[in-house]
């Protein structure tokens, strides 16, 4: 006898737009494909060079080599500095050991890292806004000597910090923060000191306000919210958050389409998608056909803004 599978239960999937690549991840990722064309493997590349366990294992598959320091790198080989900045006792080191070095740092995070050295030449205590441990927050506070900058993570932190001079603070922030959470935090800022000299545009990147932005529509309309991305990516953790605080069921981080447990979905009509800044789109594609497999699914693409930002790559790969 012929038997027929049950049909399968319909599942909308709200896909956010923007999400995934930013252009700042896409630059990272271009710099050391094109040193390893120009330069042959292995070329060496200190830290992820974004937080995403694919792209990590796609370019170490080309000819990379990641290390966590640069005294692990042989002078005679390339090196690139990730997309998170590093302290600038890196690049001295580089130019001590006569190394040839790509920074791939994004230029929205160098402009983080002039903004404070302009606050610090202006002789202002600076506080910085971000995670402790994260490689932006130790690039960042190593732009200047020891002690020049006071990390803040909380708005208890804002509320305890004692200044030397109240009048002459300054404070910037890492780029892949919660927009809600800094808002907090910049608000006990400025309640105690209402002087402080403030970014005189947004620290926060574009990218990761446009998926946080998204992320609220889609959370919105959304019974589960599924994000790609690797958990020591922190914009991708943000989204999660975000996305719970929209109301959400569950809000759920996953690397690929096989972190899915499909027990998360019971009882969902819909589901909202999206990834984070340095997750590639492949994915996204791998979660929609795992999804399709179990359910029967339409997608529906929530489009929020549209992006057209890209950043140039560094002359030394392209002349
Ligand atoms: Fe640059 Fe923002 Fe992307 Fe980080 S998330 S690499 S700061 S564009």
């Amino acid at each position: 006898m012929l038997h027929t599978p049950p049909p399968r239960r319909p599942l909308k999937v709200l896909l956010a737009t923007p999400r995934g690549f930013c252009a700042g991840v896409d630059r990272a990722i271009q710099i050391v494909e094109r040193a390893i064309e120009k330069y042959g493997a292995p070329v060496y590349v200190r830290h992820e060079i974004v937080h995403n366990r694919h792209v990590v294992d796609r370019l170490r598959r080309l000819g990379a080599v990641f290390v966590e320091e640069l005294d692990e790198c042989p002078a005679d080989r390339p090196v690139v500095f990730s997309a998170h900045g590093v302290p600038k006792s890196v690049p001295a080191e580089a130019r001590e050991r006569r190394m040839l070095y790509l920074d791939a740092t994004c230029p929205l995070v160098s402009k983080v890292h002039v903004e404070a050295q302009r606050h610090h030449d202006a002789g202002r205590e600076i506080l910085l806004i971000g995670h402790a441990g994260h490689p932006e927050v130790v690039g960042t506070m190593g732009q200047l000597p020891e002690g020049a900058v006071t990390l803040i993570e909380t708005a208890a932190d804002a509320r305890a910090y004692v200044p030397r001079d109240p009048a002459n603070v300054a404070f910037v922030t890492q780029t892949t923060l919660s927009v809600d959470d800094t808002a907090g935090i910049v608000a006990a800022l400025r309640e105690r000191f209402p002087q402080i000299a403030a970014p005189h545009k947004e620290d926060i990147c574009y990218a990761t306000t446009n998926r946080q932005e998204a992320v609220k529509v889609v959370a919105a309309q959304a019974d589960v919210l599924l994000v790609l991305g690797s958990a020591n990516s922190s914009n991708s953790v943000r989204l999660v958050e975000v996305g719970k605080r929209a109301g959400v069921k569950g809000a759920y981080l996953i690397d690929d389409a096989e972190g899915l447990d499909l027990a998360w979905l019971d009882g969902a009509q819909s589901v909202g998608v999206t990834a984070g800044a340095s997750a590639p789109e492949v994915l996204v594609q791998g979660l929609i056909d795992r999804l399709a497999e179990a359910f029967e699914v339409t997608v529906e693409d929530v489009d929020t803004v549209r992006e057209t930002v890209s950043f140039k790559l560094p002359r030394a790969l392209t002349a």
